[in-house]
């Protein structure tokens, strides 16, 4: 017992600071793909070996239309290693939570006429993820205890997860995230809930209990699609088994790339969601 007070003593805090720090990441993390559309000569191998066909191409009247879709993404990086012109690379990047499910997707034309057989850059929409609008490093208690009289409440809810997302989710609650310091807990119930953070390629057996666990969550509340598959169905797709995105079955509210989001980028997208809850609650 003494050792273990001894322990804790000299061990001081181990809770991370972020949002008020930046995030410590390992260099080894994989991040979202950034691509140098000027420097990108063929998007072609980059889409052939997309696991997920985040890269789609399609050729009309001598142009490449090539489009990136950062919610399909799994980051695994292969569209990097096979981008001999250094065009693409993975980065670091976590915090891309977006309300909005089309700045996720990035969209480049490319001229097939170049000299030399090359691509060429002819127009670009870029993808945007868009934070939380007020400063990540707000006071989240107050803002919460403000908007709520009490603590934020989230159900989770796996509607097909391989649990790679659960994981990081669990993560949240360690003593290195300690989301609690932020006044916002898990519940057992929709009932008690605020939020619901949704993971998984909706399959069709836990279809009807999502759509039931959205009733059943008292208004106002807001719905958060966690991960490559909540988003689109990722790695999974629409199949016989699968629905797809969340946002197939119930309304989404905030999307959280990755595949799993580190527990900074959920806390990143829960943030940017409790702000969107401020919303509707002060114009309801
Ligand atoms: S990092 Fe994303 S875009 Fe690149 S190959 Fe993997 S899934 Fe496709």
């Amino acid at each position: 017992m003494f050792k273990i007070l001894q322990k804790t003593v000299t061990t001081g805090s181990a809770t991370v600071a972020y949002p008020d720090t930046p995030a410590v990441i390992s260099e080894h993390f994989r991040g979202r793909p950034a691509f140098d559309l000027e420097a990108w000569t063929d998007a072609r191998p980059a889409a052939e070996v997309c696991p997920t066909g985040a890269i789609m191409i399609r050729e009309r009247d001598g142009f490449r239309r090539v489009t990136i879709d950062y919610g399909l993404c799994v980051f695994c990086g292969q569209c990097a290693d096979v981008s001999t012109d250094g065009a693409v690379r993975l980065t670091r990047e976590f915090e891309l939570a977006t309300e909005d499910r089309r700045s996720l997707i990035l969209q480049a034309e490319f001229s097939l006429n170049d000299q030399g057989g090359h691509d060429r850059l002819m127009a670009s929409r870029s993808a945007t993820g868009n934070g939380p609008e007020d400063d990540p490093g707000m006071k989240v208690g107050e803002a919460i205890h403000k908007l709520l009289g009490r603590s934020l409440a989230i159900r989770e809810v796996d509607a097909g997860s391989c649990n790679g997302c659960e994981l990081e989710i669990v993560a949240l609650n360690n003593p290195v995230h300690d989301i609690e310091r932020f006044g916002i807990q898990f519940v057992a119930s929709p009932r008690h809930a605020d939020m619901l953070l949704v993971t998984g390629p909706v399959t069709r057996n836990m279809e009807r209990a999502l759509e039931k666990t959205y009733a059943a969550t008292p208004d106002p509340k807001v719905v958060v699609a966690v991960g490559a598959c909540g988003i689109s169905g990722g790695i999974f797709g629409i199949n016989y088994a699968t629905r797809g995105g969340v946002d197939e079955i119930i309304p989404v509210d905030v999307y959280i790339p990755g595949c799993p989001p580190r527990p900074e980028a959920l806390l990143y997208g829960i943030l940017l969601a409790t702000g969107r809850l401020a919303r509707s609650v002060t114009t309801s």
